[in-house]
């Protein structure tokens, strides 16, 4: 702990962030970086706690008293090699990571956390500039071939670990880029996609073997997968979206979110590129139905579309601005977020059940709903009761549902390699995160269900050292001492 007095002395200050009226004009990043003087005094707000309960609140288990107290006292080369020990790319979680460390933080009982997830952004992308980042390919390789399939940050965060190690790693990608969704879902004002391209490129030169464009289970045989290599990570993401059945669902202008998402991101990599079937908010009333990050991104993109309305409802109830009683510290706090896309304007309802879409000429026009609360009932049973006179209609040129991932796509690889899933449709695998099926381990969103970037890494690298020590007998790959894995 750098400076015993530096969380009394000094408040938290968040990174400033471009006017609204400026940013919905383009797709940049919306923050501007502090000067060092600024990090160092956000450092050292630092208490080092005797147990840092940050550490435990990442999945990565993030070495985080380490690198505030190394920043507070300048040594930034030393904090970059503190930050990677324990996290491939901190470049990607100091930018979207919804940051479960500064929800544990100590400070965050009786004041504003420690700014933690700035922090790391800030020494990360010093250690860029200054050009501390550099390719380290392995010193030794193994004879042993990897194949991981799918790129997001768990394939990518299992790729880097495994090719550490000295092991010959494959990585197959369906899509024309790598990436996963930090490519081509989540947006470019939240995540610039020159920042992945950066990393990648460090990536193929350590010697991953990359193969875009490449459906495994389609293109490559699961048979051929099995054959040709000793181990394969499977990292292929949760990807089937939650529909929504009622009347009306089948009118025009009524998409899933990543359809849309993708689409303005392929867009932004290639202004040239014809789509078909164009999707575009551009002075329609745009409804989204779903008011998670999905839902967010989607709200974002409306306003840099030119949307002339957009309408987030979302079923549950509206959550407390503070935390509730039986919500306490260190847990992840249920309340309100206003995500930078909400600062832009839109307006967000919450208890409200979707009853029925309609239109003209096949268009979608119109949303019926309802006011909604849960109420228990005598046996504690939890019920949907819908408000008396509470309807309502609103206009909706474009629909788009962001209500969250089911599971992995079963049809092609997963339903090929008959590995057994759990109840929930994800990989089932054992403690070494081996599935039904041996040497095909699963990582990620395909393993755990949909969830965080943080998390998908920590899952990438747990795996990574699993298939090490089922390879060699055992690994010098470091433990993941946060909380990874769902089974
Ligand atoms: C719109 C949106 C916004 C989000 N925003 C955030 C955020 O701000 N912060 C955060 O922490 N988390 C966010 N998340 C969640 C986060 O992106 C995911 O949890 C994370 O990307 C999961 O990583 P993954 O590597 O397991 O899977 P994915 O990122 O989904 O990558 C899986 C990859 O596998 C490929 N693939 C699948 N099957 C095959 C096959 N058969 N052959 C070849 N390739 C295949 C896919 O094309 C894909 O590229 C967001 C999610 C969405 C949908």
């Amino acid at each position: 702990m750098g400076k015993l007095t530096g969380f009394k002395e000094f408040n938290r200050k968040n990174f400033k962030r471009r006017s609204v009226s400026e940013r919905i004009q383009d797709w940049k990043e919306i923050y501007f970086p502090w000067n060092e003087n600024e990090a160092k005094e956000q450092a050292s707000r630092c208490m080092d706690c005797g147990v840092p309960f940050c550490n435990n609140g990442c999945p990565l288990g993030n070495l985080i008293p380490d690198w505030n107290d190394l920043v507070y006292s300048g040594d930034w080369k030393r904090a970059i090699d503190q930050l990677h020990a324990t996290n491939n790319f901190p470049e990607f979680t100091g930018r979207i990571c919804p940051a479960p460390c500064e929800a544990a933080c100590t400070l965050s009982i009786n004041d504003d956390p420690v700014t933690i997830e700035y922090i790391e952004k800030t020494i990360v992308e010093r250690a860029f500039s200054e050009g501390w980042i550099k390719p380290e390919p392995p010193n030794v390789r193994t004879d042993k071939r990897i194949a991981v399939v799918g790129s997001g940050p768990a394939g990518l965060a299992a790729a880097q670990q495994l090719n550490r190690a000295g092991h010959k790693v494959t990585v197959f990608e369906r899509d024309s880029r790598i990436g996963g969704l930090l490519t081509f879902g989540i947006p470019d004002f939240k995540l610039e996609k020159e920042i992945v391209e950066r990393r990648v490129n460090i990536l193929k030169e350590e010697g991953i073997n990359f193969k875009v464009n490449v459906n495994v289970g389609k293109d490559y045989s699961s048979e051929d997968l099995v054959n040709n290599f000793d181990a394969v990570c499977l990292a292929g993401g949760s990807t089937i979206p939650r529909n929504l059945d009622i009347e009306g669902r089948n009118l025009d202008g009524i998409h899933y979110a990543m359809e849309y998402l993708k689409q303005q991101n392929d867009l932004n990599q290639n202004n040239k590129l014809k789509i078909s079937n164009r999707i575009q908010a551009t002075d329609k009333n745009v409804v989204i139905l779903g008011g998670g990050d999905t839902g967010a991104d989607c709200l974002g993109t409306a306003h840099r579309q030119g949307a002339l309305s957009i309408t987030q409802l979302e079923l549950m109830e509206s959550p407390p601005e503070n935390r509730s009683i039986n919500n306490p510290w260190p847990e992840w706090p249920l309340i309100m977020r206003t995500s930078s896309a909400h600062e832009e304007g839109g307006n967000r309802e919450y208890s409200v059940l979707t009853k029925k879409l309609t239109g003209s000429n096949g268009k979608v026009k119109e949303l019926h709903a309802v006011k909604i609360k849960f109420e228990k009932d005598k046996s504690g049973n939890i019920n949907l009761i819908e408000a008396p006179n509470s309807n309502f209609t609103i206009k909706a040129d474009l629909v788009l549902l962001a209500m969250g991932f089911l599971h992995p796509q079963k049809e092609g690889l997963i339903d090929n390699l008959k590995v057994t899933l759990d109840n929930k449709g994800n990989v089932l695998t054992g403690n070494n995160m081996m599935s039904s099926k041996e040497k095909i381990f699963a990582c990620g969103d395909m393993h755990h269900g949909q969830s965080l970037v943080v998390r998908a890494i920590a899952s990438g690298r747990d795996c990574a050292r699993n298939i090490d020590i089922w390879l060699m007998g055992t690994s010098n790959l470091p433990k993941v001492r946060g909380f990874a894995r769902s089974n």
